[in-house]
């Protein structure tokens, strides 16, 4: 075989494999453009998920006549000149590869003209091939269409979704730009109905005007600036997690961004508050200093590495936790507005749908439901006082009150976070303590559970057990938690629901994230469970850990501890108000 240099077509084709993914890319690196050109306003049209019609309208600069033929060359940029301007980007683009590669796959049109010259001009390029730039009458600012995306390559065509979807990827690009650049109108219109409108507005607008007014009523600020690096913005109440991680936008210094590290961070800081399969709803804008950052490790620059990713990951899990404690987290209890003060009258029971079960999920099921759209304004969380009267209902529930109503709490899941929060604290002086059996246990083991176990020892220690290899699928207990043993807790089952999670525990992010779901089950096991009473000390004392535990309005699994039914909803209720 001969080596031959490759054409540049084909060249621009194979780079516009990285950049150009999808139609939901193109507008990506279209807007950018226009951001990067100082534009107050941008306007999307698509047509067919962008495959049909891409076209970017903007008032920013634009490119004089004469650089048109550069602006579709690859390699070629008015933002980068040499290799340190790398070190401190602060423009979107910088590898002038966009345009480029879009022409090699699709047919481009620049129209542009800058606001000091009379008249622009145009350039097309269809699939690689460059028309000679021509003079243009055309208002101040670029306007860039695409059309036949993927027409000559059709392996790339079959790899799209359905118009809908692209579309729908498109949204979000452009939802997500809108977000990091509040001070620039948007519009995106899809089939001539519009998608996106966006005035330009403050970034507290401009979030609420993204995430909707339901969501702006229930979210709170986040603002921490630590050794240089700074995170601020919006987030919402664990109730308005969501099953997706749609809702969760993340900018660093204007650009949105995926970092896997970073999403993992928004989790930690709702450990605890939401349930692990829901992702909280947030819009948060990190800063760090572009020295400290390489954007220039992903063709689309959406991924991106820090100099110190720790320390970005500490300031923006830091600064959602602070500003979670400050937040009333209490999911209140809200009833659907009935005609008449007549309870019974509703074909609604008090406490929601269907019959009152028995079942300990209750309380996190009609949490659920009963968390409507408007909730009371974010206040410091009232603390229950150990002092006021409380009784316990149905061997599962206690009910007290507190200055605004009253509290009905799930003695499981309240007895849970008191311990696990009580545990974490003890772990972080010394390692808690253990009680060695007479007899080891034994339980059967997996070859990979125990392999994983045993790079999981050194914590487990910490935590109190001792176990080890017995023979080929046995593994011995020699030593437990004293309060797992304390509290009457069955060892062979809690160390086969280890060795079943004890894969993914290695796989945790760091040890610390293991150590806290270990601490999780041993919390789990060893609470108060529905059905058990509860003598007036037990009650009291739990009462009293209620107020002393952070965030004791969530247990650990991320269901609530305790609903409140406010004063102000029983008068309605009775007809009061
Ligand atoms: P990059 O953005 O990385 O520089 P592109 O291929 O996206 O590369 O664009 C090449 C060049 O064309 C830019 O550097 C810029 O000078 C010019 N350009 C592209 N789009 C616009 C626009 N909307 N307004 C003004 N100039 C533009
Ligand atoms: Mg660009």
């Amino acid at each position: 075989m001969t080596i031959r240099p490759l054409p540049p077509v084909v060249v621009n084709q194979i780079a516009a494999g990285e950049v150009v993914e999808r139609p939901a890319s193109v507008v990506k690196e279209v807007v950018e453009n226009a951001l990067d050109a100082g534009a107050t306003h941008i306007e999307v049209l698509v047509e067919g998920g962008g495959v049909d019609l891409m076209e970017v309208i903007d008032d920013g600069c634009g490119i004089p006549r004469a650089e048109l033929p550069l602006a579709i060359a690859s390699h070629a940029t008015s933002k980068v000149s040499a290799l340190d301007d790398l070190e401190h980007i602060a423009t979107m683009g910088f590898r002038g590869e966009a345009l480029a590669s879009i022409g090699a796959v699709a047919r481009l049109e620049v129209r542009s003209r800058v606001r000091a010259e009379d008249a622009g001009g145009v350039i097309v390029v269809d699939h690689g091939a460059v028309e000679a730039a021509q003079p243009a009458a055309c208002p101040p600012g670029t306007r860039v269409k695409i059309t036949n995306l993927f027409g000559r390559v059709p392996a790339r065509r079959k790899f799209l979704k359905s118009a809908q979807a692209e579309t729908t990827r498109i949204r979000r690009v452009v939802r997500d730009l809108a977000a990091a650049n509040p001070g620039v109108g948007f519009r995106l219109a899809s089939g001539g109905r519009t998608l996106l409108e966006f005035p330009a507005a403050d970034a507290t607008t401009r979030i609420h005007a993204i995430l909707g007014k339901d969501a702006s009523d229930q979210m709170f600020e986040v603002d921490l600036s630590r050794d240089g690096v700074s995170v601020w913005g919006l987030a919402g109440r664990p109730d308005l997690a969501r099953p997706t991680a749609q809702h969760q936008i993340l900018c660093l210094n204007g650009r949105p961004i995926t970092d896997r590290s970073l999403r993992f961070a928004i989790r930690e800081a709702y450990r605890g508050l939401i349930e692990p399969s829901r992702h909280p709803t947030a819009a948060l804008f990190l800063g760090v200093p572009p020295s400290r950052v390489d954007v220039n490790v992903h063709p689309a620059k959406t991924e991106v590495r820090f100099r110190d990713d720790r320390l970005v990951f500490s300031v923006l899990k830091r600064g959602l936790e602070q500003a979670l404690l400050q937040a009333d987290i209490v999911p209140p209890l809200r009833m659907p507005a009935a005609d008449s003060p007549r309870v019974g009258g509703t074909n609604r029971p008090l406490f929601g749908r269907g019959e009152q079960r028995a079942s300990a999920g209750f309380v996190a099921e009609q949490a659920r439901e009963a968390m409507t759209a408007a909730a009371p304004p974010p206040e410091r969380v009232s603390v229950v006082d150990a002092a006021r009267p409380a009784i316990q209902v149905h061997r599962m529930f206690l009910v007290t009150e507190d200055a605004e109503g009253m509290v009905i709490i799930d003695q499981h899941a309240l007895h849970e976070r008191v311990m696990f929060e009580r545990l974490l604290e003890r772990i972080e002086s010394a390692n808690l303590p253990s009680q060695r059996l007479l007899v080891p246990d034994l339980v059967d083991a997996s070859a990979d559970a125990m392999e994983a176990l045993e790079s999981l020892r050194p914590m487990l220690e910490r935590l109190g057990f001792d176990v080890a290899p017995s023979g080929p699928g046995v593994l011995g207990i020699h030593a437990v938690p004293s309060l797992l043993a304390e509290r009457g807790v069955e060892i062979g089952p809690f160390m086969t629901d280890l060795l079943d999670r004890a894969a993914d525990l290695r796989a945790a992010a760091d040890a610390e994230t293991a150590l806290r779901d270990v601490l999780d089950m041993m919390a789990c096991k060893a609470a108060i469970k529905a059905g058990d009473s509860l003598t007036d000390r037990e009650l009291a004392d739990l009462l009293s850990m209620r107020e002393k535990v952070e965030r004791s309005s969530n247990c650990p699994h991320g269901r609530p501890t305790s609903l409140r039914l406010s004063i102000e909803e029983l008068e309605r209720r009775f007809g009061r108000r």
